[in-house]
């Protein structure tokens, strides 16, 4: 330490006279005490930092006392900003399990906010006067729209699986199809759930053929069940076989054995009537006999994470009855929303203008068009010359482990700036409140308009404003 930095060091403030100064000027009124002593503190300290680490003394300005309460004000901002954020989804992902999967819509979000935010008959049988069942809200609905004779939920469709295995098949084989042993993002393996619910994983088939003898000759004295996993995120094409669910079925009844299907994104729309690939859908499932089908409620489903067990009352009663079911139980606010989601169902047209996935997947291409080139029109009027927007014929994905050929022709925007790379562009929009997410493709930052919402243009609009402001700012620098 040179005799410079003693003396600058000796400058220092006291953590006392920054609260002072800036309480004074109405600095922290916003900020609490917990939050405003330790962002003071960080303040000074890089201040002292700064000093010893430079070549030459300090500019006198960096040792006033409005820069350490700016510093610690800005400080205390991003401790206190919420972490979980709400995000643009330019990915044109429309099930983006890593940006929150499924949107909620107002109607479902008023139901939310009223049954959260006071006392509900969750568990409550009003009929009676005593005690109910919290599985009653969606059990009858459930049941309704699609086909089966009884219900339950929980937390996710992991959990879902797990329960059905843990009740049904613990000791026993379940026979999988060498080409259905899905992983799923976030660590779910159907192998791995197995071995946790006790079940016995017993293989048959090869990866990309699997016929009904198969199962048929590994049925055995240990054998308790018949399990088909919906290829959820890939797909096995070229030379292929594999049992369809009517044949499992059959198979099941000849041997007394209960078929169970995870379903994963499980629909109750038929894509296919919208000119999407056909997904197969639940009351498919169910029609074809299956004992016990799962699937997410936040997939294709478009509602809250949850995970739904249909079947037929045996079965489910079991379920019901396991004391997992405690631990996996879905919360008020789940079944508030997903009742509500449910309810849009029972007119398809509603559900597919109201439920934000459901609308997303099925959005006219007349009406991406649009929007990409309203977009593009408002870029290139804040971006001048500089700001480059093309609009390219890329795809959207539907995600979340559906329909994983799905290709949904889309009309993207490409941007590229001048001075900054695609990469520099992307991280900056990562890093904006709220963060901007789209993808990178051959040197152009694209956006796909399929995934944003009403409003998002706007803040687009304006973080890219900012951004070249930002950029002719330092280039004047
Ligand atoms: C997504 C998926 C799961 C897991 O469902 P979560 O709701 O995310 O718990 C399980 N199985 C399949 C086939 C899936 O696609």
């Amino acid at each position: 330490m040179n005799q410079d930095q003693r003396n600058q060091l000796k400058q220092l403030p006291g953590v006392d006279r920054v609260i002072v100064h800036g309480s004074a000027g109405g600095h922290f009124d916003a900020i609490p005490k917990s939050v405003l002593i330790p962002a003071i503190r960080w303040a000074i300290d890089r201040l002292r930092e700064t000093v010893l680490h430079a070549a030459t003394p300090l500019d006198a300005a960096a040792f006033s006392l409005d820069a350490l309460v700016e510093a610690a004000t800005r400080r205390a901002d991003r401790i206190m900003a919420p972490r979980l954020q709400r995000t643009v989804n330019a990915t044109g992902v429309v099930v983006h399990t890593n940006l929150g999967r499924s949107l909620l819509s107002p109607a479902v979000l008023d139901r939310l906010k009223l049954i959260s935010s006071r006392y509900s008959n969750l568990e409550f049988d009003l009929e009676k006067g005593r005690r109910g069942s919290r599985y009653s809200a969606v059990e009858d609905i459930l049941c309704e729209l699609s086909g089966a004779r009884a219900a339950m939920v929980v937390n996710n469709n992991a959990a879902a699986v797990l329960l059905c295995l843990d009740t049904l098949a613990k000791g026993v084989e379940v026979i999988v199809s060498r080409g259905e042993l899905v992983e799923i993002g976030g660590a779910f393996r159907i192998p791995d759930v197995m071995a946790k619910s006790g079940a016995i994983l017993k293989e048959v088939g090869t990866t990309n053929r699997t016929h009904p003898r198969d199962y048929e000759s590994a049925i055995g004295e240990a054998t308790g069940m018949l399990l088909k996993a919906h290829t959820s995120n890939y797909s096995i094409v070229g030379f292929t076989a594999s049992v369809a669910l009517p044949d499992l079925v059959a198979i099941g009844r000849r041997h007394d054995l209960p078929v169970m299907e995870d379903l994963g994104s499980g629909t109750l729309v038929d894509f296919s009537k919208y000119g999407l690939i056909k997904e197969p859908t639940v009351q498919e499932s169910l029609a074809a006999g299956v004992d016990v089908v799962t699937f997410s409620g936040d997939k294709l489903l478009g509602g809250p994470q949850a995970g739904i067990i249909l079947g037929g009352p045996a079965h489910i009663d079991r379920i019901k009855a396991n004391p997992l079911t405690r631990a996996l139980r879905i919360d008020k606010m789940t079944l508030a929303a997903l009742e509500a989601t449910l309810q849009l169902y029972r007119d398809e047209q509603d559900a597919l203008q109201h439920i934000p996935t459901l609308r997303m997947l099925t959005l006219p291409p007349s009406l991406i068009q649009a929007r990409a080139a309203e977009l593009k029109t408002r870029l290139e009027g804040i971006g001048g010359d500089r700001l480059k927007v093309e609009l390219m014929d890329l795809s959207s994905k539907a995600g979340g482990g559906s329909l994983p050929l799905l290709n949904l022709e889309s009309r993207c925007l490409g941007v590229t700036l001048a001075g900054k790379s695609a990469n520099a562009m992307e991280s900056w929009l990562r890093h904006h409140t709220p963060p901007i997410i789209g993808r990178i493709e051959s040197d152009r930052f694209i956006m796909d308009p399929r995934t944003l919402q009403e409003e998002e243009l706007d803040i687009i609009e304006k973080a890219f404003a900012d951004m070249l402001a930002e950029e002719t700012g330092t280039q004047e620098k």
